[in-house]
Order: C-alpha cells, then structure tokens, then sequence
C-alpha cells in the first residue's frame, strides 16, 4: 500500500490504539516494497494451463469453470459437502442477507464525506440494495419486519466494529471496496473470480504496493490464508504484479493476520487452484465420486442428516467408521 511515512506523520493523533496498529500494518517504506519480475504473469499463466490441459477438449468456453474461493474452499474440505451445497437451492436468509448489507454498508462509509455513522450507513445500504434486480432485493422487500430488523442488527454491529477498528481512509490511499477480479485460462474455457472486501494503494511499475483485506467475523482459519492466495494469484494474473500484502482481519478480535505476497506463495495457489480445478470439474460432470471428509464443521453442513461420516464424528452415530471415507 502506498501510505508512506510522511502521509502517516500526517494523520491527526486520535486513532486509538487498534486503528494505529491498522495504520502500521499497512503503511510500507518505499524499501520494504518488492518488485517482481515482469515474465511472472505469464509464468504463473504458464503453469496453470500446462496443469489443466488435458481438460480443455472437455470444457466449453460458452460455459465455462467458474472458479470462486468459496468453491475451491469446499472442494478441498469435503467434497460430498460441496456437492451437496452446489446441488441446494440458494436461498437467502437473515445471516446471508447480514453480510451483503455490511459490505455496502462499509463501501459506503469509506467513500461518505464526514463521520460515517454505522447505522445510518446501513439504512443506506439496505434502501439500495433493495432497489436491486437480484434475489437480494427481493427478499428484503419480501421478508418479514423480525427478519429486517435482525439485519439492521447484525449488519450495524460490524459496520460500527469496522469503523472502530480502521483508521478513516484517505482518498490517495486508493481504498476499493467489492473489487472484482476476473482471470481467464484456456481461452476463457475456465474463469478465476472473486471479490476483495477491500483493498488500498496500487501497484506502480514492477513494485507491489496494494494490500487486499478481507473482512472476517469469528476466529482465525487456515482456508482464510488460501482464500487470500488465491485473491493475489488472480490479482497477479490480472496486472502482473501481485498485491505487496494480504490481511484477515478479524472485526471481532481486532487483529488482522497478514502474509507477505512472495512467489513462492504464488506458485502454492497455483497448485491448489489447479488441483481444485480439477476437482471441480471431475464432480460437475461425475467422473469422481466426492470424497466426505468429516470436520467439526459437519454440524452446519446440509447433507448431515443423510450423511453417517459426519453424524458419526458428531457422536451421533457411533456405528459408522469416520476414517473409512476415502
Ligand atoms: S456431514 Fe460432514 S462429512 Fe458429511 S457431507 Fe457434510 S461436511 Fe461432509
């Protein structure tokens, strides 16, 4: 991120405590930032299609591999779960609908003039996004008054977390919220999407200067490290040069887990997004039977009342062998 020490000199001197710690983080000397080699993107290119060759013939750029974090997650969790949650249809709920409207409600804060005020941030975003076309929309002007309240609620509480945490962002920080990214291998027959919570600074020339953060409730997991990874391969497909850092950040601690983009962790998410790809496919057109891979997260899982693998490490079914999956 480009927040030099002289911008940081200039903030005024009311953050507190966890705002200066985001302030630290994300502010770089010019020479802690890394200049990568300009062959990386089509190096990175490179080894994603070799890996994945063998699957054109069998894909078709008019309906291409969509490619989310949240696939790729799954995918490597429990597959059986995966299939089960791509075969469900969506739809929204309260806990959903919570998070879509803080994330607008926290765009808009960052680009409001003045003081943000969280809850007025949230009304806001509530009356534009139920102005939209899509499922979300209708369902907040079709759910019950309890239900609308509960997301005023929820989404409130991590728009104001939000604001207490980070430092008001200045314009020449470039901060983006929602940024989409978008890369396409095999002549666009598979896509890598996602969207990043938010992200400062940009890159200039070779030297990585962005940071990407994505917005986290709850505790620290390992997958939000790969989500990330994969957020910077896509970025680096994108620009060819990737984001100078990733950071979690964690609303509710107040502490953010942030990773150096180096190449080796680059070349990591080309692995396992390759190897997800593969997956992905191979169950979208059932040439691979999905492999259940219980985990304490079988308890939200949709497929848990047919599933014995997972009532079984739950304890509820002590006749079923959870090792025995594979
Ligand atoms: S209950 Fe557990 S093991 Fe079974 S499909 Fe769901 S996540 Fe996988």
């Amino acid at each position: 991120m480009c927040v030099s020490s002289d911008e940081t000199s200039l903030n005024p001197p009311l953050l507190n405590p966890a705002q200066q710690e985001v302030l630290d983080l994300l502010g770089s000397a010019p020479d802690e930032r890394p200049v990568f080699d300009p062959t990386l993107r089509d190096s990175l290119i490179d080894e994603l299609e070799e890996s994945l060759a063998d699957l054109a013939p069998e894909l078709d750029p008019a309906d291409p591999l969509f490619i989310s974090k949240h696939a790729l997650s799954t995918v490597h969790g429990c597959e059986a779960r995966h299939v089960a949650e791509r075969d469900k249809a969506f739809e929204w709920s309260a806990p959903l609908a919570r998070g879509s409207v803080a994330h607008k409600a926290i765009e808009l804060s960052v680009h409001w003039r003045g003081r943000p005020d969280p809850l007025e941030m949230v009304d806001e975003a509530l009356a534009r996004l139920a102005q939209g076309t899509d499922g979300l929309g209708d369902w907040l002007i079709t759910c019950s008054e309890a239900e609308r309240a509960e997301v005023r609620a929820l989404a409130n509480e991590r728009v104001a977390t939000f604001l207490e945490c980070f430092p008001p962002l200045k314009a020449s920080w470039v901060p983006v919220t929602e940024g989409r990214l978008r890369a396409e291998l095999l002549g666009g027959r598979i896509i890598l999407a996602g969207r990043t919570d938010l992200s400062l600074g940009r890159s200039e020339g070779n030297t990585a200067r962005k940071v990407v953060i994505d917005l986290k409730t709850g505790g620290f997991s390992s997958a939000h490290l790969d989500d990330l990874r994969f957020y910077a391969l896509i970025e680096t497909l994108r620009l060819g040069v990737p984001p100078r850092l990733t950071a979690s950040y964690y609303l509710d601690a107040g502490r953010a887990q942030p990773e150096a983009v180096t190449e080796g962790v680059l070349r990591s998410a080309v692995k396992r997004t390759a190897d997800g790809a593969r997956k992905l496919h191979e169950l979208a057109v059932g040439t691979r039977a999905p492999i259940a891979r219980p985990s304490r997260s079988c308890r939200w899982c949709p497929a848990l009342a047919e599933c014995g693998a997972g009532r079984a490490f739950l304890g509820e079914d002590s006749s079923v062998d959870v090792f025995d999956n594979d």
